[in-house]
């Protein structure tokens, strides 16, 4: 189909973008933003701020929408987490997302592996609030616990798609598991605090967790769902206590990725974004380029 006005952006590949990525590689780190092919990295890169892709980039699953490479992976890095921490030291990161392929090839999917780089990025950048995009841990509550206890300033966990598509979208994964990684999740991490910051471009946070965190989740349309079953998944978002909603366009990766099904008109998006906020949403984020991490303005409790 034939990408709409809306969709067309330039990419900013230039100078800065080309020393962060050449800067990423020296320090053997990956990132979501390339391994994704995110439309927004050229201005997240020139602005200063990335998603770090731990445990490899190659996926223990086959996400009918990702473009990361599937198979077996290579064994976990015990110096990542210290690594990952100093580039966000270097690139002065205000907030660092850090998120990671499915590993059920490990005992406790990485869940320890995650609560070490957060512990080494607030050892270190004391400034600098922490995001965790999470996969679903098979909904081990000990695992999840594990990357909760470790103190992120956001934990966030994709359900990616409304329940009638996801053994289409994501095959390994399940709806209401996802739901439940986020209700457990919340029970671990209790609501924000007033005064504490959870996200981009706000005054330093207050000493880890006392002040409490948010619950995120998000979702692409344009794979075939309806308006009907969005609400029902925002609905259900709201259930399960999420702080943040974000909304985006789907956008096929490679050609062996599902087909996207519609290209969705900014109006609707902003439909969802009231939508959402009058179901009881706090922070909702919706628009064709809205990514799970590419959040514009501040969030406050
Ligand atoms: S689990 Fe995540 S990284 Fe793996 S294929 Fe699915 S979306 Fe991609």
């Amino acid at each position: 189909m034939r990408l709409p006005d809306w969709l067309r952006k330039n990419q900013n590949t230039g100078g800065p973008v080309h020393e962060i990525k050449k800067g990423l590689r020296r320090a053997g780190l990956h990132t979501v933003c390339e391994e994704a092919r995110c439309p927004n990295q050229g201005e997240c890169f020139s602005r200063g701020t990335a998603t770090f892709l731990i445990m490899g980039n190659v996926c223990t699953r086959n996400c009918g929408f990702c473009s990361v490479a599937s198979g077996e992976p290579l064994p976990l890095d015990p110096e990542e987490p210290a690594r990952v921490a100093a580039k966000v030291l270097e690139m002065k990161l205000r907030h660092a997302v850090v998120t990671s392929v499915t590993r059920d090839d490990l005992e406790d999917g990485g869940a320890a592996h995650f609560a070490k780089t957060i512990f080494e990025i607030k050892k270190i950048c004391a400034e600098t609030t922490v995001e965790v995009l999470t996969p679903d841990f098979e909904g081990r509550e000990r695992d999840i616990r594990t990357v909760c206890e470790a103190g992120p300033h956001v934990f966030n966990h994709n359900i990616e798609t409304v329940e009638r598509l996801t053994p289409m979208v994501r095959n390994k994964a399940s709806y209401r598991r996802s739901l439940e990684v986020l209700a457990m999740a919340r029970s671990t991490i209790p609501p924000l605090c007033k005064g504490r910051s959870g996200g981009v471009d706000l005054p330093p946070p207050t000493p880890p967790y006392k002040g409490g965190g948010l619950i995120k989740s998000g979702l692409m349309v344009g794979m075939g769902e309806t308006p009907k079953e969005v609400e029902a998944a925002l609905f259900d978002l709201k259930e399960a206590d999420c702080d943040i909603v974000t909304i985006g366009q789907y956008l096929r990766p490679t050609k062996g990725s599902l087909p996207v099904a519609e290209y969705v008109h900014p109006d609707r998006f902003k439909e969802y974004e009231s939508l959402g906020r009058e179901i009881g949403v706090k922070h909702m984020f919706c628009g064709p380029f809205v990514r799970s991490s590419y959040i514009r303005g501040p969030i406050n409790a």
